[in-house]
């Protein structure tokens, strides 16, 4: 395995709290349930779990309530390969939390409440400063958007300053000004998320090359619009080009996009090209639609290289 610079995700670390239904509840009414799950979640955290299982060295900076969903999530973390020696642990606040109700067609319900992950006051610009100033060049920066944007914006910066790579994960889907987007060196919305940053729809891979090249042209160094069972689409000076999807049978799209990221971060910190980063990328994302589940969907890196041991999906211009 080739080595990895170090990588550092900065974001959200939620507890999962998944009821299986036979139908969603309307308001009102109680439905009775057939089991209940607790799953380590959050963007930040999901990332984080990617990486370490792609064999990346990998920091997870957030915060989590000191309470027993808080501890269970970290000991997942920590278990899992993920550096969490810079998680939080914030006083009288709770731990992130989504209950999730999922009834028998896969459709969902969720409710958010993000406690601990709006907690940042000891951490601002210098607290970023100080730490980045003492990272490897080489180091990787992976960022989205359960956090206050502020604090997206003091990291990006201070990443910017010391020359860190930067890759902005624009979820979930808002609008963002130029003067962040320009200090991504990549980012990785999913269509939605795309649509709603570009102000343009995509429903198709012509749409989702035009919006690709709209955010190129607002000054992100590279736009990758992932676009689920259809692969991805990469916006470069050099020209737009589409990723073509792996062949596998999805049985759970949920965290797709974490893996892709993940998977992304691995790949180019290990020295890739970004086409074959975003091969190795596309691989992640659909070994995780293979499996239930977040976290534990994240697939190793002995799975992705059997993927792209047996599957080539070309990467052409558009
Ligand atoms: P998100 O989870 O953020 O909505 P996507 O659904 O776009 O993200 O999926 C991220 C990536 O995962 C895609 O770009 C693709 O590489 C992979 N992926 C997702 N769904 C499938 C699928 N059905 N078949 C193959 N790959 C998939």
């Amino acid at each position: 395995m080739p080595v990895a610079s170090d990588v550092i995700v900065v974001g959200s670390i939620n507890a999962d709290l998944v009821i299986r239904v036979p139908r969603l509840p309307r308001p009102g009414e109680t439905v009775s349930g057939y089991n209940f799950k607790v799953f380590g979640g959050g963007k930040g955290a999901n990332q984080a779990l990617a990486v370490a299982r792609l064999g990346g060295k990998v920091r997870l900076i957030g915060n989590v309530g000191t309470d027993d969903f808080g501890a269970m999530v970290i000991k997942g973390l920590a278990s899992g390969g993920v550096n969490v020696s810079l998680v939080e642990w914030i006083p009288d606040v709770h731990t992130g939390v989504a209950l999730i109700m999922v009834d028998e067609s896969g459709e969902n319900a969720i409710a958010t409440a993000p406690g601990a992950n709006r907690h940042w006051a000891t951490r601002g610009a210098p607290y970023f400063r100080n730490l980045f100033q003492t990272c490897h060049p080489h180091t990787t920066v992976i960022l989205q958007l359960e956090i206050p944007l502020e604090i997206v914006e003091a990291v990006t910066a201070a990443a910017r300053d010391y020359g860190l790579r930067v890759i902005l994960n624009p979820a979930p889907a808002r609008a963002l000004d130029d003067e962040l987007l320009r200090r991504a060196d990549v980012i990785t919305p999913n269509r939605h998320e795309a649509s709603e940053l570009s102000r343009m729809k995509i429903t198709d891979l012509e749409s989702a090359r035009e919006a690709a090249r709209a955010l190129l042209n607002r000054g992100v160094g590279c736009v990758v619009v992932t676009l689920g069972g259809e692969g991805a689409v990469i916006a470069t000076r050099a020209g737009i080009f589409h990723a073509a999807p792996f062949e596998v049978k999805a049985v759970d799209c949920t965290a797709a996009g974490d893996a892709f990221t993940g998977g992304l971060a691995v790949a180019l910190s290990e020295g890739l090209d970004l086409f074959s980063a975003v091969k190795f990328a596309n691989a992640c994302g659909a070994i995780a639609v293979t499996k239930e589940g977040a976290q534990p969907s994240m697939p190793t890196r002995a799975e992705v290289e059997e993927l792209l041991r047996t599957q080539s999906p070309p990467i052409r211009r558009i």
